[in-house]
């Protein structure tokens, strides 16, 4: 079994590398939250104090981190991931960031000889603990031939999408299906309450018929729980639909329903809401109907 390093024990990063511990992986872990470190070398991996002592350590890196100057930062920084690779090295990103970054990032790894792949992934902090991840790859086929063993610790749905960034492109796609069916969820949920209609009945009985859908279930359920804990954050999600944002002006696409949604995050932003999950964006649909708590 291969070493692997892990940089980025957060709200997914820390399910992950405890799946790949249990799957008996030797994992050396780095993060900037050390009570995030502490609980993963509790569950079996080894600590180191830099990303370049990561990288001497392994024979491949994977990082979770929030977006793309994090991911900057951990490579390029003092200490960081490039001064410590090999040739021969693999290196995964598993975050969601610009393509941008990955192409620029990737190019400086692979000028030391490292195979690197863009491997975001869906399913949420539900599908990390339960290893059941969709995982969206982009890079070299032999790079992937060589992650999909770790890859199945990780996740079910694994695809080779294609070239590097073709990851990260079905992730921008991803998120805007997950954003708009949140939106739709919670303007439709936010009518039947101020309609003085049992949300929690109106959605038992969508869950039967055309609109069913994973959201209106697991979201749907969050909103009548009052449960805005995250999950994924919504200054995360924001950041994912400026990626598909961004990607759609360099490619001359409309994307007019995405861009609604995102003003909706930053309204949440403003409204001092942006670690709360996406699911919230359900309080300014109710904020905007006149609707309190
Ligand atoms: P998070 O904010 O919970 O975790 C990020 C971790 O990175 C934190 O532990 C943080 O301390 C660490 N970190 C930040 N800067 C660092 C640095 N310079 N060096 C080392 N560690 C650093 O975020 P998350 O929810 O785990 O998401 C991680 C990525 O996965 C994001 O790109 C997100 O968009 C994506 N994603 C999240 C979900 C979800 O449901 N949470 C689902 C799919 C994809």
């Amino acid at each position: 079994m291969e070493k692997i390093g892990f940089i980025g024990l957060g709200i997914m990063g820390k399910p992950m590398s405890k799946n790949l511990l249990k799957a008996g992986y030797g994992l050396t872990v780095f993060d900037i939250n050390s009570e995030a470190v502490r609980e993963i070398v509790q569950a079996g991996a080894s600590e180191v104090s830099t990303c370049q002592a990561v990288a001497e350590r392994s024979e491949i890196i994977i990082t979770m981190l929030p977006d793309s100057p994090q991911l900057e930062q951990v490579v390029f920084g003092e200490n960081g991931v490039l001064a410590g690779v090999r040739p021969g090295m693999l290196f995964i990103d598993m975050s969601t960031i610009a393509p941008a970054t990955s192409q620029k990032v990737f190019a400086a790894l692979q000028e030391k000889g490292v195979i690197a792949l863009d491997a975001p992934v869906s399913g949420g902090q539900v599908g990390a603990e339960a290893g059941t991840l969709s995982i969206m790859v982009g890079g070299p086929e032999a790079g992937f031939q060589r992650a999909v063993p770790f890859f199945e610790k990780l996740g079910k749905n694994i695809v080779h999408i294609g070239d590097t960034g073709a990851g990260q492109v079905t992730k921008a796609c991803n998120q805007i299906i997950v954003a708009l069916t949140i939106q739709a969820v919670a303007e439709a949920l936010t009518l039947a309450k101020k309609a003085g209609v049992d949300v929690a009945r109106v959605r038992e009985a969508l869950l039967g018929g055309f609109a069913q859908s994973r959201i209106l279930d697991l979201h749907g359920q969050r909103i009548l729980d009052r449960n805005f804990k995250p999950g994924f954050k919504v200054k995360l999600h924001r950041k994912d639909m400026n990626i598909a944002l961004q990607t759609g002006r360099e490619l001359s696409v409309p994307l007019p329903a995405s861009a609604i949604v995102t003003e909706q995050m930053d309204a949440l932003l403003a409204l001092g809401h942006g670690d709360a999950d996406h699911s919230a964006l359900a309080l300014l649909a109710e904020l905007l109907a006149g609707l309190k708590d």
